[in-house]
């Protein structure tokens, strides 16, 4: 399908008709100067001249139809929108409603959003019989935890203002990810990669498991790298002293901030790379240190993007920059052995992105984390997107955060199942259990009997038997149970007793001594074959479970998935957990979707399907 993609800026407007599945543009035109006297267009295809002063309406009315003359078969228009704010999380089909929201939003993103919506309308207008689709630079970082989305504002005052941080760039970042996978011949989903988009803005992003869950851009593009013209990072009491110093107005310290510094600032010199390349080459300090304060701040994130996934499997270059300077490639990779990352020089330098090979590595044979340049395509990611919403693209894209279904998670108090010849030894010859309540897995009850437990060490009175009766006993415990009882026992499935530890139980008709049978249950939740459809998981894989207790973010990571047709769909963690957690009694988790490293951690402990 052929995605006609419009990217207003201010001055310019890029538009292309791409095939959604391969990228490649089958048209495209680019309009510079919009709304000046010297309004200039280039492309494949010819357009008849425009009035001086045309806008951005007055572009696209011209140049709109003359593209799609040349390029038959466009089913659907995405629109590059720059700031989705907190509403937008996710590609979203335009109707007048989201036109509006995306005007609520526009105070975050003054200089961006205005032109993205004036390319909107004019678009709807011209084209009113297809769909548009409006894809978001923010939403890939929708999956940004709480506590990277925070900045140590009072809270109310950030909330009332939308300040916190979006992070941008999203889908060059999603794009260079997902091709990375691909190249490497692995599922994103199990791949820690960060994706240094080094374009003439920049920015980097922690991609763990497919999800954006760490990004160097913020509120606005101006956070984290130097670029182009921008500071990036910043004392903001440097700001406000040099407000005060030079008696600068927010609009002066604006323009100092976006326009006058950066590569261009430091370097004194030009806001382009090779300038500042060609002149440090000649001696030139101040570019010399341009190039070392960019590079120095990129492996700053690097390393701390890696604390903050745990690890890192890929790093990716991307865009003007990434794609085209060895120099900074290879600045930015000195010293990264103890991450694993080893740079092959003469490969990096070597290296050139072609249409037929758009991914390249830079690593070395026996690096363990592999260093790759991808060229970016922000037009194909904007078109595949697109064309997914409109449903007929090949890639669906990530459902909402809000749309996924949450697990209850239940409190498992310790417990005892228990053989039928094991309640006659324990309550009497021909005793059967007697159910009290009903558990939430269908025909499990809590039993009226409750029995003691006996350890080398102590011993634990009243633990609940559980009906109904099995093919072999357990006693299922929590780690302090055990300290108390003086038992070391396993992390175990249910079920799965062999060569645990046995202990001593009591009942009112008399003593049993089990050989084995103690266990601390594995984390794990319940489910039915559709639910682990719904979820991309199978019986046996490890996930990870996030919850929102007492306002804390935390994960239980290796949670056991259990698939059956008789299950509800339930988590149980024991009580030392909840405790430790603050957790109360069914209070909902949800599924982190790391399938694929779901997949390598079960493959890793041998846990067949
Ligand atoms: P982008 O925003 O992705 O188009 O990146 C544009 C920036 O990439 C330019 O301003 C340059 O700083 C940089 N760039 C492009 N090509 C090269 C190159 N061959 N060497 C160094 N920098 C480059």
């Amino acid at each position: 399908m052929h995605v006609l993609v419009i990217n207003c800026g201010s001055s310019s407007i890029k538009a292309e008709v791409v095939d959604a599945d391969t990228g490649a543009a089958a048209a495209g035109l680019l309009a510079e100067r919009v709304g000046t006297d010297g309004v200039e267009v280039t492309g494949t295809v010819a357009i008849p001249a425009l009035p001086a002063g045309a806008d951005h309406a007055a572009v696209l009315a011209a140049v709109l139809p003359a593209l799609l003359a040349a390029a038959p078969g466009v089913g659907a228009v995405g629109h590059r929108v720059v700031h989705g704010g907190g509403r937008f999380t996710e590609p979203t089909h335009i109707d007048d409603d989201v036109v509006a929201g995306i005007e609520a939003v526009s105070p975050l993103a003054p200089l961006h959003n205005p032109p993205n919506l004036a390319g909107i309308r004019a678009a709807r207008a011209i084209l009113p019989d297809l769909p548009h689709v409006a894809v978001f630079d923010t939403a890939f970082h929708a999956t940004l935890p709480r506590r990277a989305r925070h900045y140590a504002l009072p809270a109310e005052l950030a909330d009332r203002h939308g300040v916190r941080r979006y992070g941008f760039h999203g889908t060059s970042h999603a794009y260079v990810a997902r091709r990375a996978a691909a190249w490497l011949g692995e599922d994103p989903r199990a791949l820690r990669i960060i994706t240094c988009h080094l374009g003439n803005g920049a920015s980097v992003c922690a991609v763990e498991y497919g999800r954006s869950v760490e990004t160097s851009m913020g509120m606005t593009p101006l956070e984290g790298l130097v670029m182009g013209t921008r500071s990036g990072d910043l004392d903001p009491g440097a700001l406000l002293a040099l407000m005060r110093a030079e008696g600068l107005d927010v609009d002066a310290a604006d323009r100092l901030l976006n326009k006058q510094s950066g590569l261009l600032g430091l370097s004194g010199v030009s806001h382009d790379l090779r300038d500042i390349e060609a002149r440090a080459a000649e001696g030139d300090e101040r570019c010399r240190l341009a190039i070392q304060v960019y590079a120095h701040r990129v492996r700053r994130y690097i390393g701390a993007y890696a604390a903050v996934m745990g690890g890192v499997d890929a790093i990716v270059f991307t865009a003007g920059i990434g794609e085209n300077s060895a120099l900074m490639r290879d600045r930015i990779a000195q010293r990264m052995e103890w991450l694993g990352a080893h740079l092959d020089p003469d490969a990096n330098r070597a290296l050139r992105l072609t249409d037929d090979a758009p991914v390249a590595a830079l690593s070395a044979a026996h690096s363990r984390v592999r260093l790759l340049a991808v060229r970016t395509d922000e037009q194909h990611e904007i078109a595949r997107q697109a064309a997914a919403v409109v449903g007929t693209g090949s890639a669906a894209p990530a459902p909402a955060a809000a749309e996924t279904p949450t697990i209850p998670i239940a409190i498992s108090a310790r417990h005892v199942h228990l053989t039928q010849e094991a309640v006659e030894a324990l309550f009497g010859p021909g005793h059967t259990l007697t159910p009290r309540n009903p558990l939430s897995q269908p025909g499990q009850f809590a039993c009226e009997e409750t029995l003691t437990v006996h350890g080398p060490k102590r011993s634990i009175e009243r633990v609940r038997v559980l009906g109904p009766v099995r093919p072999a006993c357990q006693v299922e415990v929590s780690r302090t149970d055990e300290f108390f009882l003086g038992i070391d026992a396993p992390v175990r499935m249910s079920g799965n007793v062999a060569n645990s530890p046995g202990c001593v139980l009591e009942g009112p008709a008399g003593r049993l001594t089990l050989e084995e049978g103690l266990i601390c249950a594995w984390r794990h939740i319940h489910m039915t074959p559709a639910d682990a459809e719904l979820f991309g998981v199978a019986h046996g894989d490890v996930v990870e479970v996030a919850v929102d207790s007492a306002g804390r973010d935390l994960v239980f990571g290796d949670v056991v998935v259990r698939v059956k047709d008789s299950y509800a769909l339930e988590m149980h963690v024991d009580t030392d957990e909840a405790n430790a957690a603050e957790l109360q009694d069914l209070q909902p988790g949800m599924l982190v979707p790391t399938q694929g490293r779901a997949r390598v951690l079960r493959r890793q402990r041998g846990i067949s399907g």
